[in-house]
């Protein structure tokens, strides 16, 4: 998104006994888990197969196919020949760091999440261990430090060479392993921050820097592209003076998809971001909508306040005709192997609910008219492909395979056929730790009934206890 609009949030750090407390995490789980009788979409390609049976042991799958040995003790769950086991989904870009943040989104079927940036060093050092070890309930957390080159924006800055490899060394110090790019860097300082990250193995994401253009960018060696639209900010030629709005021309896709083709970049596909912006650019009575809608009730209060006094409300003019620009260049994209990575930058952008958010990104893709298995694979394979080629040391997820990290979503319909069967799985499986839908029910809602007790104390919103 723009970044001269951009706000973000940074959420108070909660812990929630129990949130944290076995009954959720059922860590009392078997070693062994076996999907009996399951039509598994293994999004190695577009397939389905019928009647299989999957066995899960210690964390990953660990055979799969009609005919497979099962040890006595491995817990049941069967599909009935009817049910669906998909990969668990990935939301490339968020900016959630709660515990309860994490429980909304294993409810709506999200097992991996790229943190794109302020993160705290609590949250990459405490919560995701604890999620890894399975006494919390939640998705496989990658993280990006953000680095910036001027303060305007609230981000950590970097003004020399020497700081901006420090800030590369510090980042992979403290268990970050993607480095985001910002819009202020400078040139001398973004070719120290490629260079140190390239030493220090950690791939580079981020926005179009201004100084720089996102062609150079990416010919440097930037792993991933943060926000399809950051392409109008720094490749598409830019609107006449006056009509900051108006979309770039449709004649020049080719020439900006081939580009990027030539690098072999990543691109985050978050066509609902920016449409969400879009819908409430100058229209505060979207934002009181969305404050309103049941779904707000899985945001964090401090969230909340900030959605309600978020600036988007206060623009003038229309993006609506850059929507429709977005949706043809990310459909061009996704026809040209332009590899696709889901993403939904919530919860700070008004409107989008963790987890939730994702499950709309897939049917803007849908609506922008991918294929069913190009849609999917926005936040399956290719999230997959892309951490396990760029992150060293990394379990394989993404695809149903041997050896993969077991992150599954159940469901009772053929996604391909209905995409809107992934919002309610049946169940889902997070690194080998099953939830049934009723587990998922009592995350889901045990977070909402604590936002519910925040209470208003002396003009702010304040929880009753930690
Ligand atoms: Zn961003
Ligand atoms: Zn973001």
């Amino acid at each position: 998104m723009n970044p001269v609009f951009r706000r973000l949030v940074l959420p108070l750090a909660i812990v929630s006994p129990l949130i944290a407390s076995p009954a959720f995490g059922q860590s009392n789980a078997p070693a062994a888990t076996v999907f009996v009788d399951v039509n598994v979409v293994p999004m190695d390609t577009e397939r389905v197969l019928p009647h299989q049976t999957v066995l899960v042991v210690d964390g990953k799958i660990a055979a799969m196919g009609t005919h497979v040995d099962v040890p006595a003790n491995a817990r049941t769950i069967d599909g009935h020949g009817t049910m669906y086991l998909a990969p668990g989904l990935a939301d490339m870009h968020t900016h959630a760091h709660t515990r309860r943040d994490m429980a909304v989104f294993l409810a709506n079927g999200v097992t991996t999440i790229l943190d794109m940036g302020n993160a705290s060093n609590e949250f990459i050092a405490q919560v995701r261990p604890a999620i890894d070890k399975g006494r919390v309930p939640g998705p496989r957390v990658y993280a990006a430090f953000l680095v910036d080159g001027s303060p305007r924006y609230g981000n950590f800055v970097v003004t020399t060479p020497e700081e901006a490899r420090a800030a590369v060394r510090l980042a992979k110090a403290n268990g970050y392993e993607f480095i985001k790019l910002y819009t202020d860097l400078t040139p001398v300082c973004f070719d120290a921050v490629m260079d140190e990250a390239r030493r220090q193995h950690m791939p580079v994401a981020g926005h179009g820097v201004t100084s720089v253009g996102l062609e150079k960018q990416m010919a440097a060696g930037q792993l991933l592209v943060a926000h399809t639209e950051e392409f109008m900010y720094t490749v598409f030629s830019q609107p006449p003076a006056g009509q900051d709005n108006r979309p770039p021309p449709v004649e020049e896709i080719p020439r900006v998809i081939e580009s990027i083709r030539k690098t072999g970049a990543f691109v985050t596909a978050d066509l609902n971001t920016y449409a969400t912006i879009a819908r409430q650019w100058g229209r505060p009575d979207v934002v009181t909508g969305f404050l309103k809608a049941p779904e707000s009730r899985y945001v964090s209060p401090n969230d909340r306040i900030a959605w309600r006094d978020d600036g988007y409300v206060k623009r003038t003019g229309s993006l609506d005709g850059r929507v429709v620009f977005l949706a043809r260049f990310t459909k061009a994209m996704a026809d040209a192997d332009v590899p696709l990575v889901a993403g939904t930058d919530a919860p700070s952008i008004p409107g989008l609910v963790s987890g939730m958010a994702l499950h709309d990104d897939l049917q803007a893709l849908a609506g922008a008219g991918l294929t069913s298995y190009q849609v999917l694979a926005t936040a399956t394979r290719t999230p997959g492909r892309m951490i396990a080629q760029n992150v060293p040391g990394t379990t394989p997820f993404g695809t149903i395979a041997v050896g993969n990290r077991a992150d599954l979503v159940l469901v009772n319909k053929n996604p391909f056929v209905e995409l809107g069967t992934l919002r309610q799985p049946a169940g889902v499986m997070a690194n080998g730790q099953w939830y049934d839908r009723q587990a998922l029910d009592r995350l889901q809602e045990q977070v909402a009934t604590d936002y519910a007790q925040a209470v208003w104390t002396g003009g702010a919103k304040v929880w009753p206890g930690k």
